[in-house]
Formats: C-alpha cells, sequence, structure tokens
C-alpha cells in the first residue's frame, strides 16, 4: 500500500503536482492533506523523496522544544525531529515562542478538537508531510481560519525542506481565500460529477484527476493571495 502509494508520487513528480492516495479525501471536507508542487523551491530541486520508515519508534512526549532559542531557532529544532517520522506530528508555539500544542496524526493528516483549534490561534504551526510534499490547499486555508503568523510543512526530503508561509503584513484575506476554495469546490462539482457516494466508490482514475486539480490548486491560493512564502533547508 505504501510502495504503491509511493510509486503513484514518484510517477506523477515527473509532472509539476503530486499527491497522495489519501488526499480525495479533500473532496470530502475530512482533515487531511494534499500537496503541492516544490517548483517555487528552487534548493528543494537537489533533493529526493525519502521513504517513510513505518516502523519507527516515536515517542510524542520525547519530543524536545529547546529553550533559550529565537522561535525560528525552536522551530527549526522541531522540524529536525519530526522530518522523516512515517506519521504527521503537529507542534505549535504561540507568538513568543512557547508550545502550546503537540500532537500526532496519521501519515497524512492530524485531527483538531474544537479546544486545540483555539489553543493554536495566532501561533506558529509547523508539522511534518512523510510523503516528501509541499502545502496542501487545507494547510493554506488553515493558517487563515486560526489567523497563525506561519504555517509550516516540513518535508521529509534528503536534506529536509521546510515550506513557510507566513501571515501577509495586512492580515489573512480570510474572505477571499474562502471564497476561492468555494468556486474551486463548485467547479469540480461541475467538472466531475462528485456523486456524493462514498469516496471508495469513486474510481481511481476520477480520484487522480480531482487530486491534480487539488494539487494545482494549493499553488493558485499561494498565488492569487499573494502570500509570503518560502523555503528552508535545514542542515
Ligand atoms: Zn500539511
Amino acid at each position: 500500500m505504501l510502495a504503491n502509494r509511493l510509486a503513484s508520487v514518484v510517477l506523477l513528480n515527473q509532472l509539476p503536482y503530486f499527491f497522495s492516495c489519501s488526499a480525495w479525501k479533500e473532496v470530502g471536507h475530512r482533515n487531511n492533506l494534499l500537496l503541492m508542487a516544490k517548483n517555487a523551491s528552487p534548493s528543494s530541486s537537489a533533493s529526493r523523496p525519502v521513504v517513510p520508515t513505518p516502523e519507527a519508534d516515536f515517542d510524542l512526549a520525547a519530543l524536545a522544544v529547546p529553550p533559550n532559542l529565537s522561535v525560528e531557532e525552536k522551530l527549526q529544532a522541531i522540524e529536525r525531529q519530526i522530518a522523516s517520522l512515517p506519521m504527521e506530528v503537529c507542534v505549535v508555539l504561540d507568538a513568543e515562542g512557547e508550545e502550546v500544542l503537540r500532537l500526532q496524526g496519521s501519515d497524512s493528516s492530524v485531527e483538531f478538537t474544537t479546544q486545540q483549534v483555539g489553543q493554536a490561534q495566532g501561533g506558529y504551526m509547523t508539522h511534518n508531510h512523510p510523503a516528501g510534499t509541499g502545502f496542501s490547499w487545507r494547510d493554506v486555508r488553515t493558517a487563515h481560519h486560526l489567523n497563525l503568523l506561519q504555517i509550516r510543512a516540513v518535508s521529509n526530503l534528503e536534506p529536509p525542506v521546510v515550506h513557510v508561509l507566513t501571515r501577509p503584513a495586512g492580515g489573512w484575506a480570510t474572505q477571499e481565500c474562502e471564497q476561492l476554495c468555494v468556486s474551486e469546490f463548485n467547479r469540480l462539482k461541475t467538472k466531475f460529477g462528485m456523486p456524493g457516494t462514498a469516496p471508495e466508490d469513486y474510481p481511481a482514475a476520477l480520484k487522480r484527476k480531482i487530486n491534480v486539480r487539488l494539487g494545482k490548486f494549493a499553488v493558485t491560493l499561494v498565488n492569487k493571495l499573494h502570500l509570503p512564502y518560502n523555503t528552508v533547508v535545514l542542515s
């Protein structure tokens, strides 16, 4: 299963966009990931996907957030620890750099409770993408909804690459972001029918098409909203 998915990633990496097998869940508004091309990141062109190790032993409680560092240094210290994990881990620091939340999810998503959403508001959120991908449209939308100072995703590459989206000086254009999302989903419904049945019933070819569209959409959101985006290569 994992091997199949990685084969798909490699195959689609020939194109500007690629996806994980679970990415189409977005269509059902499930919490999960989808991916954006890394083509905005010159530094990552030399990186290669790393095969996640499902047997990796990870203790969330043991994740260290070193004190007495700048916020950027703390985030990078966290990202070095989570970069190659086979499951997603999300850590949120507040505006002063103090940890407010840490969560462990599946290989393609992290679920938040309402209370945790409240805790994350206005902070620095970082997480890892085990499939080595860039931001999903969901990540972009989350940054808006939680008014994050930054959302960051460290891709499982060698060396790891951190995708960083920073709150614009004038604030997030949340309404505009939402309108773009609604428009895109309406277009998807029109183009692909979106039969409304269980996602398992969607033909594989249809899922692939939808994923490619959603992968492009993550890039579209960043560009249309003129969001400050950069990458950091972890040494
Ligand atoms: Zn993400």
